[in-house]
């Protein structure tokens, strides 16, 4: 007899579907023999719920695998077009949007400029984004999953609130529900950094698991921090807040209106100022300057000091999370070799010994649809995610 109450019944199945869901995605094709060895499910399960998915169009069978005699089994893949997503980032003064299938293989892009900075005008033109997106890529409405955001600042992604974005001048808006009664779909929102940390993970399996962090350098210093394969937000979404740590006391005021922190260093203002002050007050912006250092030493050196602090941040975080993988990413990465051989040579010189060997820093793409995906990706970590991860950040 089956005394188990309802709603504990539906919370197991969940998660046995989201164990399914995983295990086929890791595998790429597995057999249902293979998905109960894999997770320790009943034949039953396995049986049930695979047959629910295949209903649901999350799924197929494939053609059929190895066997040692015997009639091959039936393969399970995901289906990639079971559903779609859409990813934006949202930006100072306009939005890049793309909508992906499952593999987060873009199928429309699009850009919408910003009227302005006031709420009502900028849900406005993210709602018009999504439906355009839906029109272009030729999908049906009920076939959208739902639509990520992606936006600098600190977001609380639990609550779908933005605490605070520098751009905007926005302070606890309850974005996500404002966007979700608008467009009429699952919304959701978080820092622009852990959703481009997000489409790392998702993109790459090896990182399912892992502990790896992503920089971003450009305008601002962002980080977005990976621990055994979750995102860590910290208590309110304000973690990885890398821009705004102090590394001189008396350094230039920063933009959040502290004193000396990384950003006012480091950022792409930081070095336009410095180098319009110390070699030529026509240097417009990063772009000119990076120009300048190619025959211009003092140039040169902004770019090197500017790698120096970065390298120096990377052993610093090195010696904290160990983690295996440090991306570098955003518009500063286009500061090339100067820049780059001083982050290295700085992170050798100060990362605690024994813990460099093992760490890869990687530079990565950069770019409007890698962002874009990134949000995309924010959706499909959800589709994906069990109801105890789900539970736990809610917690938060
Ligand atoms: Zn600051």
């Amino acid at each position: 007899m089956n005394k188990m109450p309802r709603a504990n019944r539906e919370l197991i199945r969940s998660i046995n579907r989201s164990l399914l869901l995983n295990a086929i995605k890791s595998e790429g094709a597995v057999s249902r023999v293979g998905l109960v060895h894999m997770t320790g499910l009943s034949p039953a399960t396995v049986t049930a719920i695979t047959g629910q998915l295949i209903q649901e169009n999350m799924i197929f069978e494939k053609n059929t695998g190895d066997s040692t005699g015997g009639r091959p089994p039936i393969m399970l893949a995901l289906n990639p077009r079971g559903g779609f997503v859409i990813g934006i980032k949202l930006m100072e003064d306009h939005a890049v949007g793309a909508l992906t299938d499952l593999n987060a293989s873009i199928l429309a892009k699009d850009t919408i400029e910003l009227p302005d900075h006031q709420l009502e005008s900028s849900v406005e033109a993210l709602t018009t984004l999504v439906a355009l997106l839906i029109k272009s890529s030729g999908i049906r409405k009920k076939q959208l999953m739902g639509v990520g955001i992606g936006l600098a600042g600190v977001v609380d992604f639990a609550h779908g609130v933005v605490k605070q974005n520098p751009f905007f001048g926005w302070k606890n808006i309850m974005l996500r529900d404002l966007l979700k009664s608008k467009m009429r779909v699952p919304v959701y929102i978080d820092n622009d950094v852990n959703t481009l940390t997000l489409s790392e993970k998702w993109l790459e399996p090896g990182l399912m698991e892992d502990n790896f962090i992503v920089i971003t350098i450009g305008r601002g210093i962002g980080m977005g921090i990976v621990i055994n394969g979750q995102i860590y937000r910290g208590k309110g979404g304000g973690a990885g807040e890398l821009g705004h740590v102090m590394v001189d006391p008396d350094g230039p005021l920063c933009d959040c209106g502290k004193r000396g922190c990384l950003e006012s260093l480091l950022g792409d203002r930081a070095l336009v100022e410095q180098a319009r002050k110390q070699i030529d007050p026509n240097i417009k912006n990063l772009d000119d300057l990076i120009l300048k250092a190619e025959n211009n030493s003092e140039a040169a050196n902004i770019l090197a000091r500017a790698g120096k602090l970065l390298g120096g941040q990377i052993a610093n975080l090195v010696s904290l999370f160990d983690p295996k993988l440090i991306i570098i990413s955003g518009e500063g990465i286009r500061m090339g070799e100067v820049f780059f051989s001083a982050v290295h040579s700085t992170f050798n010189q100060h990362v605690m010994p024994g813990l460099a060997k093992d760490t890869e820093i990687r530079i990565d793409s950069w770019g409007d649809d890698i962002w874009a995906l990134g949000a995309a990706s924010l959706v499909i970590a959800e589709i994906f995610s069990s109801p105890i991860q789900k539970e736990e950040s809610d917690a938060v």
